[in-house]
C-alpha cells in the first residue's frame, strides 16, 4: 500500500468492515432523509470523499441516449454539474459504464481513454479509482473518486465504493435523479416492435411467449437493519437451494437418467464451494442485505471474471452466476419456473444458459431459444440442438430489450428474432410454421414404413447422435439405430474428463436406451472446432490439420485405453460397434484397432462378460486413406465416410470459414467419382460402407449418394423423414442410367441436373 492511502489499522479486513459498515449506514440515512435528492447526493459524496480520504468524489448517473452526467461532486468545480457530459463507452467514466467494471489508475492522465473535461478543473488529480453503480444487471452511474497523487488504490477500497455504489444505484432506480422512463433502454420497451439480430446456433422457425431466464430481481433494499436476520436468511435460501437442487437431481422432468445427473452434480459441488458462501457472509457483514450481498458478489463477479477469454474460466463464471440467480429466487421465496406456469410455448431469453438451466424448463413447450451470449460450442447450443429447437445468439440487449410475456418469433435460419411483431409478421411464420407441421406429419406416418426405392432396394437410415436426447429422436423418427454417436458430445457438456466409469455409465445409457438398435460409438474425436471447455487448446496455425482426433488418441494412448475399457465394459454380453476417426493411414487403424483387442484380451482374462460380437471400422475423411483402401479393408470391417472433413480436406477449403460455404459443392463431378470409386472398392472386398457427414440429411445429396451406391446413411435425426420420403419415391434404375451420362462433365456441379431429374421423375426432395 502507498504512503498516501488511509492507514491501515490490522486487521485489515477487520477494519474494513466495520468502516464500510459505518459509510453504508451513514449513506443509508442520508438517502433517507429530507431535502433534495440531489443536495442528498451531494453528501454523500461528502461521506465517501472522507472515508476513503479521496480530494474527489463525483456521482455521475446514466441519462436517456447512454449519456453519463456528473450529478454531484465534491472536489471538482461546482459549475461541471450537470454540464460535464460523457456518453457511455467515452472516457473513462464511459469506460466504466461500457464494461460494468471498476477501474484503477494511479496515472489516469496517461491512460489513453482519458477524456479531459476543462470545466471540471480535474487536471489536479492523478490517481483514479471509479465504479459502476448497478441495477437489475443495468449501469445506472458511476462513482469516480480522484486524488492528486498517483495512488495506489487497494481492492478493499475499491470493495468499498463498489457497495456505496449499490445505495446510489437504488437512490437513482427510484425515480427522484431522473425521470423513470430514462431508465428503461431507449427503445421503448413493451411497446414497438423490434427486430433483433445474432447468430445463428441452430435453425427452424419458434414462435411463442417470452421467458425470461433468471428474472432480473432489484433488490429493494440495500442495507440491512439486522444482521445477524439476514445472516439466517442466507443460510436458510441456501440450504433450500440445495435441497431444491437435490430434488432436481433425482425427479428432472426433462429426462429420468443420463447426462444432466452428471451436469448437475458438478454444479452441486460449486453451490457447495465454501469461498464461495463466506464472501457472501462477508458482504453482509458490511452492512448489506442478503439479497443485496448477492447482487453485490455476482456483479463483482462478473465484473473481475466477465472479459476473460478461457473458455473453460467464462464456464465456471457463467455456473456461479447462475447459482447466484437460483438463490436469489430462494431468497425471494420464489421457488422458480414453475412448469404448470409456464406458457404452452416457450420462447426462453436468457442471458447466457448454464450447464443445467436448460434442464429447468419442460422440454416439450421449449420453442426456440434467444441468449445474449453463447458460442457454437456451449453447453446450451449442445443440448438445444439435440432438441431441435432453434437458438439464436449473441443477440444484443435481448434481457433489457425483451418483456416477460412478449410475443416472440424466431427464425434461426436467418438468425432473425422478432420481438412483439405486427399481425402480418407473425402470420407469415404462422404460415411457414404450419407447413412444417403439415410436412413433420406426413414424415411421421412413414415411421414404420421402410426406406425403400420404388424398385425395392432398401436404404438403411440412421441417426448421428452424441446426448441421450437423441435416441427418443431415434425411436420418434424410426431409424435404424445410431450410425454415428460422437463421444466428444457428452465430454464437451461435463465440467470435466469423465474417468473409466462414469464414460462406461454414459455408454451404457446409450446402449440399454436404444433398445437393441445398432449403436457405432466413434472414440474421442476433438480438436479443430471441437473444443472441451477443460482442454487446453493448442497454439496451432492450421487446427483443423493439426493434432486432433485419432492423432492425439494414439499419442495419449492411455485415454483411448481408458475410452475402449469403458466401451467393452458397456457393451459385454451385446454387439459392440466402434470406429475410429480421422485415420490418414491403414497403420494408424491398425495401431488403434490393436488397443482395443488388447483391452478386450485383458478384460476376458479376468473372466468378465465380453462383446457377443465386435465390429470395428474405419472413418474415411482424410483422402490419402481412398488410395490405400485395398490394405485397409483388410484389417477394417466397415467404412464410414465422414463428408464434413472429407470435403475440406478434398477441395482445402476450411468447413467453418463462412467465406467459403458454397464455393464448392458436395454434388460436383468430383466428389461423385472419388465417391464411387470408394464404393466399388468396398463392394468388391465385401465390406459395407455408409456415409455420416451432414449431407446425408439434404434429400438431393442423398440421393446422389444412392444413386452411387450407398445403402447406409447417417444423418440428423430431423433429416430422416425428408430423406425416407425421397427414397421412397426413387426409381433407383433410371436415377443410376442418368448418373452414368453425366459421370464426365465438365460442369461444376451436378446439382441442377439431379434437380431437374427429380422434378422430371416426380422424387421427393
Ligand atoms: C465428418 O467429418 O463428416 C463427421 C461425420 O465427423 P464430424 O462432423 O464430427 O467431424
Ligand atoms: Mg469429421
Amino acid at each position: 500500500m502507498s504512503g498516501d492511502s488511509i492507514d491501515a489499522t490490522p486487521p485489515l479486513a477487520e477494519h474494513n468492515t466495520q468502516a464500510l459498515r459505518r459509510l453504508l449506514s451513514r449513506a443509508r440515512t442520508i438517502m433517507a432523509g429530507p431535502g433534495e435528492a440531489e443536495g442528498r447526493l451531494e453528501q454523500i459524496t461528502g461521506i465517501i470523499a472522507a472515508e476513503l480520504v479521496a480530494e474527489v468524489c463525483s456521482i455521475y448517473v446514466r441519462r436517456a441516449g447512454d449519456m453519463l452526467e456528473l450529478y454531484a461532486t465534491q472536489g471538482l468545480k461546482s459549475d461541471a454539474i450537470h454540464n460535464t457530459r460523457l456518453r457511455v463507452g467515452e472516457g473513462l467514466v464511459g469506460d466504466i459504464a461500457a464494461h460494468a467494471r471498476p477501474l484503477v489508475l494511479s496515472d489516469a492522465q496517461n491512460h489513453p481513454n482519458f477524456a479531459y473535461r476543462p470545466e471540471t478543473g480535474e487536471e489536479l488529480f492523478h490517481s483514479l479509482m471509479g465504479v459502476p453503480a448497478v441495477r437489475g444487471g443495468r449501469v445506472v452511474g458511476v462513482l469516480v473518486v480522484q486524488n492528486r497523487t498517483q495512488r495506489h488504490y487497494t481492492d478493499e477500497e475499491v470493495e468499498t465504493l463498489e457497495t456505496v455504489a449499490m445505495v446510489v444505484a437504488e437512490m437513482v432506480a427510484g425515480g427522484e435523479l431522473v425521470d423513470q422512463a430514462e431508465l428503461s433502454p431507449v427503445d421503448g420497451i413493451g411497446i414497438k416492435p423490434l427486430r433483433l439480430e445474432g447468430l445463428r446456433l441452430h435453425n427452424g422457425i419458434g414462435m411463442g411467449t417470452a421467458v425470461l431466464h433468471q428474472p432480473q430481481y432489484k433488490v429493494e433494499q440495500v442495507v440491512a437493519d439486522d444482521p445477524v436476520l439476514e445472516h439466517q436468511r442466507l443460510d436458510d435460501a441456501y440450504a433450500d437451494m440445495h435441497g431444491a437442487l437435490q430434488d432436481m437431481m433425482e425427479t428432472s422432468a426433462f429426462d429420468k437418467a443420463g447426462e444432466h445427473r452428471e451436469i448437475m452434480e458438478a454444479y452441486r459441488m460449486i453451490a457447495s464451494d465454501a469461498g464461495w458462501l463466506e464472501k457472501l457472509h462477508t458482504a453482509i457483514d458490511s452492512g448489506l442485505t442478503a439479497e443485496a450481498a448477492v447482487e453485490r458478489v455476482q456483479n463483482d463477479l462478473s465484473a473481475r471474471m466477465g472479459q476473460v477469454a478461457d473458455p473453460y474460466i467464462r464456464e465456471r463464471v457463467q455456473d456461479i452466476e447462475d447459482l447466484g440467480s437460483r438463490l436469489m429466487r430462494h431468497l425471494y421465496g420464489d421457488q422458480g419456473q414453475d412448469t404448470g406456469e409456464l406458457p404452452e410455448h416457450v420462447v426462453l431469453v436468457a442471458r447466457t444458459l448454464g450447464p443445467a438451466q436448460l434442464f429447468d424448463y419442460d422440454a416439450s413447450r421449449l420453442r426456440a431459444l434467444v441468449l445474449e451470449e453463447g458460442s457454437p460450442t456451449s453447453h446450451a447450443a449442445i443440448v438445444a440442438r439435440a432438441l431441435d429447437i432453434p437458438v439464436v445468439a449473441q443477440v444484443k440487449d435481448a434481457i433489457e430489450r425483451i418483456e416477460q410475456g412478449d410475443t416472440i418469433v424466431v427464425d434461426g435460419d436467418s438468425a432473425r428474432v422478432f420481438v412483439r411483431a405486427g399481425e402480418d409478421v407473425q402470420q407469415t411464420f404462422k404460415d411457414a410454421l404450419k407447413a412444417k407441421t403439415v410436412q413433420a406429419q406426413k414424415y411421421d406416418a412413414l415411421k414404420e414404413l421402410p426406406a425403400r426405392t420404388l424398385d425395392g432396394t432398401e436404404v438403411n437410415l440412421f441417426i448421428n447422435a452424441g446426448l441421450l436426447v437423441d435416441l427418443r429422436r431415434m425411436h420418434e423418427t424410426g431409424a435404424n439405430g445410431i450410425g454415428l454417436y460422437r463421444t466428444e458430445v457428452p465430454f464437451m457438456v461435463r465440467p470435466e474428463f469423465p474417468d473409466v466409469d462414469e464414460q462406461e455409465v454414459i455408454y451404457r445409457e446409450i446402449l440399454d436406451g436404444a433398445d437393441g438398435k445398432p449403436v457405432l460409438f466413434r472414440t474421442l474425436d476433438v480438436g479443430g472446432d471441437k473444443v472441451l471447455p477443460y482442454w487446453e487448446p493448442g497454439d496451432e496455425e492450421n487446427p483443423a490439420m493439426g493434432w486432433r482426433s485419432i492423432r492425439i488418441s494414439l499419442d495419449r494412448p492411455a485415454m483411448l485405453r481408458q475410452q475402449l475399457r469403458a466401451l467393452v465394459r458397456a457393451s459385454a454380453g451385446r454387439d459392440m460397434r466402434i470406429m475410429f476417426p480421422m485415420i490418414a493411414e491403414v497403420s494408424e487403424f491398425v495401431a488403434a484397432k490393436g488397443m482395443l483387442d488388447m483391452e478386450l484380451a485383458r478384460h476376458e482374462e479376468r473372466g468378465l462378460e465380453v462383446p457377443t460380437n465386435v465390429t470395428v471400422g474405419c472413418m474415411l475423411e482424410v483422402p490419402a486413406l481412398a488410395f490405400q483402401l485395398k490394405a485397409l479393408l483388410r484389417h477394417s470391417d466397415f467404412v464410414s465416410v465422414g463428408s464434413n472433413d472429407l470435403m475440406q480436406f478434398l477441395f482445402a477449403s476450411d468447413r467453418g470459414n463462412a467465406r467459403l460455404a458454397g464455393r464448392y459443392d458436395t454434388l460436383s463431378p468430383s466428389v461423385l467419382s472419388f465417391l464411387r470409386a470408394v464404393v466399388s472398392e468396398c463392394d468388391e472386398a465385401g465390406k459395407p460402407i455408409s456415409l455420416c457427414g451432414e449431407m446425408a440429411g439434404y434429400p438431393l445429396d442423398a440421393m446422389a449418394l444412392i444413386g452411387i451406391g450407398f445403402r447406409n446413411l447417417s444423418l440428423v435425426p430431423s433429416s430422416i423423414g425428408p430423406v425416407k420420403a425421397m427414397v421412397r419415391s426413387l426409381e433407383l434404375g433410371s436415377l443410376e442410367r442418368y448418373l452414368r451420362t453425366i459421370s464426365d462433365i465438365d460442369h461444376r456441379s451436378v446439382r441442377k441436373k439431379l434437380k431437374n431429374f427429380a422434378q422430371d421423375h416426380q422424387v421427393e426432395i
